[in-house]
């Protein structure tokens, strides 16, 4: 600190130079008194969220490291637990916990004792009691059960002739099932539906209808051969068949071989085709 002056030894000017210097000294003060406050005040308004960041990154440095089973961390990349982590011990089969004896085992298998247990005596020779049975159930070997399937083309098993359209069936022992009609000798067989009757292909089917029409006749184009072929719905007409109505719905023909198809065989009582 300045010592004082002694201000006997000061005159009028001397002291009033004095009284200037200490209030520009007073007013230098004053300023950076102001500066310093204003300093302070924004600190101490900012220290209530700086506080609350800090116990956030506390609170963040006590968790414990991110675990598979606490995160969604898979498996392969977790840590491993902290040493001082205890394994559940696993429990221990409490007395009489065992599944019971099945009522008809397939096999049985007798083990005889070759020791005593207590004194180490061979006892191979002695006869045996039973101490303890339990099942040991095995799974037998899965063996592939490979079915054969064949499909059978669509010609008439009878006379070798093609047929004339299919009939599904909505009634019998086998509704639903689709029945080829051969166009010669009347034979009707069975053909799998969803199959082209024509080339055997299941990929490329749909089936195309006169849009005012019943739905009673439809026709199953394949687009693998480009064929297509009539099916008639009995469930949607009892009386439907299949040589009369094959011929009723020559303009269901018309609309599939305008559309490009080709039917799968020509109709022996009237030939429609592209041209
Ligand atoms: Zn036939
Ligand atoms: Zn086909």
């Amino acid at each position: 600190m300045t010592p004082p002056p002694d201000l006997t030894l000061l005159d009028s000017a001397g002291k009033d130079a004095l009284i200037l210097a200490l209030i520009e000294r007073l007013n230098d003060l004053t300023a950076r008194l102001e500066i310093l406050e204003a300093d302070n005040t924004a600190f101490r308004a900012e220290n209530p969220a700086l506080r609350a960041e800090n116990a956030e990154l506390r609170a963040k440095l006590n968790l414990p490291p991110k675990k598979p089973d606490n995160s969604s961390t898979p498996p392969s990349r977790g840590q491993k637990g902290s040493e001082g982590e205890q394994r559940k011990p696993k429990g221990k089969p409490h007395a009489g916990a065992h599944r019971e004896l099945h009522p008809h085992p397939t096999r049985r298998c007798d083990v005889a004792a070759s020791v005593c247990q207590h004194c180490q005596t061979d006892v191979s020779g002695v006869e045996q009691t039973a101490v303890h049975a339990y099942d040991r159930i095995e799974l037998p070997e899965i063996k592939p059960d490979v079915i054969r399937v064949t499909l059978l083309g669509g010609m008439c098993p009878c006379c070798g002739s093609t047929p004339v359209a299919g009939l599904v069936t909505a009634s019998g022992r086998t509704p639903g099932a689709r029945y080829l009609y051969c166009s010669l000798c009347s034979t009707a067989w069975n053909h799998v539906r969803a199959i082209c009757i024509t080339c055997g292909g299941s990929r490329a089917l749909s089936l195309k209808a006169i849009d005012e029409d019943s739905g009673t006749a439809r026709a199953e184009t394949c687009g693998d051969c480009r064929t297509y072929s009539k099916v008639l719905y009995q469930a949607k007409d009892m009386t439907v068949d299949p040589f009369a109505d094959d011929l009723a719905t020559l303009g269901l023909d018309l609309l599939v071989a305008e559309a490009g198809w080709s039917r799968h065989a020509p109709n022996p009582l009237v030939l429609v085709g592209k041209s």
